[in-house]
């Protein structure tokens, strides 16, 4: 928490998958506040382009999407190139198995919506690999 006040900070790409608007408007909100670079993408169409064009450090993936949900979509960035890339699951409160499947289905750490916006932005930079940013 006290590391994440210090001017040390390092800025990220974040690319927040996340189908409600108020959702990401608030995330990114506080994001872009921190000075990350913030890339949005409502659901799975593009994920793979985005993932490219964007090269993100982090990813955080809303698990209940239309279409494809946050599950299938990790599978695919898991089997693509990008497979190494950090991936945090947004999940539901009232959706209490969403948080063990999340960890058991490979994604890094989970948060909890509705997020605390005192802490939503020291618990994503917390995800954050700790050196090399990409190109
Ligand atoms: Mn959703």
């Amino acid at each position: 928490m006290i590391a994440a006040l210090t001017t040390e900070n390092r800025l990220a790409t974040i690319l927040i998958v996340e189908d409600s608007p108020d959702n990401m408007k608030l995330f990114s909100t506080l994001l872009t506040f921190r000075g990350h670079r913030v890339v949005q993408l409502p659901g799975g169409d593009g994920l793979m382009a985005a993932l490219e064009q964007a090269r993100p450090d982090l990813i955080l993936m809303d698990i209940q999407l239309p279409g494809q949900d946050g599950f299938a979509l990790l599978q695919e960035i898991r089997a693509s190139a990008h497979r190494d890339r950090p991936v945090v699951a947004l999940t539901a409160h009232a959706m209490s198995g969403d948080r063990e499947r999340a960890i058991a289905a490979g994604f890094i750490g989970y948060i909890t919506k509705p997020i605390d916006i005192r802490t939503f932005p020291a618990e994503v930079e917390a995800a954050l690999p700790a050196q090399e940013s990409s190109p």
